[in-house]
């Protein structure tokens, strides 16, 4: 989750939010950080970005055995998206209670009608994680 922090902090012009995925032996596969503002693509986000690098790395689009680790609480895209990915795990920081789809408003990964339910940690370093999206908004 520090190395998910460190990655959200580089963001200037987007939210901060950083995300890495590690395979199933431990080692990092992929980071990111939103690029919403960036590129202008509006499902630049730091979950699906990872996502994307992670799969171009290993060469196929299931990431099984694989950690998702994020700083804040996924929207439903992004929450579909480590769905869809097969991701094995998901790590969380901060809640977010105005989009979360992980609990808050949708609880899209623990839906017993998809195929596809991930292992599930939030609120890691959750202060921390908090703290950078309040210093960006202030
Ligand atoms: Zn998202």
């Amino acid at each position: 989750m520090r190395r998910a922090i460190a990655v959200a902090s580089t963001s200037s012009e987007d939210v901060p939010v950083g995300a890495i995925i590690l395979g199933p032996d431990g080692s990092e596969l992929a980071a990111a950080g939103n690029e919403r503002e960036l590129t202008g693509d509006p499902t630049g986000h730091a979950e699906v970005l990872a996502i994307r690098r992670a799969a171009a790395r290993v060469g196929e689009w299931r990431l099984a055995g694989c950690t998702l680790v994020v700083t804040l609480e996924p929207c439903t895209m992004c929450a579909g998206a480590l769905v869809l990915a097969r991701v094995s795990t998901l790590v969380f920081g901060a809640w977010e209670p105005k989009t979360g789809a992980v609990g808050s408003l949708w609880d899209v990964v623990r839906d017993s009608r998809l195929n596809h339910r991930p292992e599930v940690y939030g609120g890691i370093l959750e202060s921390e994680c908090a703290a950078l999206l309040r210093d960006f908004f202030r």
